[in-house]
């Protein structure tokens, strides 16, 4: 069994927030792989996290260069594999070495190198939702790999579940989170069915 956590954020600030809830639980030798098409978000999540440990400088996405590196409380290295078109390419690259255990790694089209990740990382799933009338909706979807993440995403939740209602009070009826235990994968699908 999976457990998964899913969230809706209606703005990019509340990506943003929820990405500064993550950065409390990490640390050097994590790892966290973002997928979900074009525009679904994940940079701007990581520009919350980026700068909840401290980096001041401007996130990007890193689709030309591949990698940006950014010093925050930890390294971040901020990757996007999304234009390498050969599995090889990636190989050549020597990916493995990304993996700096000094440092937090963040790789948008993470599914793209899925079999070189290691066993244990966050897998964090955005894509826009079926509303047609909700433009700025996102849903995420965190799926942790090994129990570790799955205790830090409960404490990011906590944390998130505080920012958000503080930010848009409005909105706080309940939880936001929806934890969701299912075989692996499926989890979005199923819902939106
Ligand atoms: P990606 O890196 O996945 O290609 P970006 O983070 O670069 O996507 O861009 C997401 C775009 O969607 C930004 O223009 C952002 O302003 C917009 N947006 C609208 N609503 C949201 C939301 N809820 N969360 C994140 N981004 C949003
Ligand atoms: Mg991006």
């Amino acid at each position: 069994m999976q457990r998964s956590l899913r969230v809706v954020t209606r703005s990019p600030e509340e990506t943003r927030i929820l990405g500064a809830s993550l950065a409390p639980v990490l640390l050097p030798g994590d790892v966290l792989s973002l997928s979900g098409d074009l525009g679904a978000g994940k940079t701007v999540f990581v520009q919350g996290l980026a700068t909840a440990l401290g980096v001041t400088g401007r996130v990007t996405s890193p689709t030309f260069t591949i990698l940006h590196e950014y010093e925050g409380r930890y390294p971040i290295m901020h990757l996007d594999v999304y234009r390498l078109d050969s599995f090889q390419e990636i190989l050549d690259l020597g990916f493995e070495e990304f993996f700096d255990p000094r440092a937090v790694v963040v790789i948008e089209w993470g599914e793209a190198v899925e079999q070189l990740l290691p066993r244990r990382y966050l897998r964090i799933e955005m894509r826009r939702t079926e509303d047609p009338e909700a433009d700025d909706d996102r849903l995420i979807v965190f799926k942790p790999r090994g129990e570790d993440w799955v205790r830090k995403v409960l404490g990011m939740r906590d944390t998130a579940e505080a920012l958000l209602d503080a930010a848009s009070p409005d909105q706080s009826t309940g939880s936001r989170f929806e934890v969701v235990a299912g075989p692996r994968g499926d989890e979005t699908r199923r819902k939106e069915a």
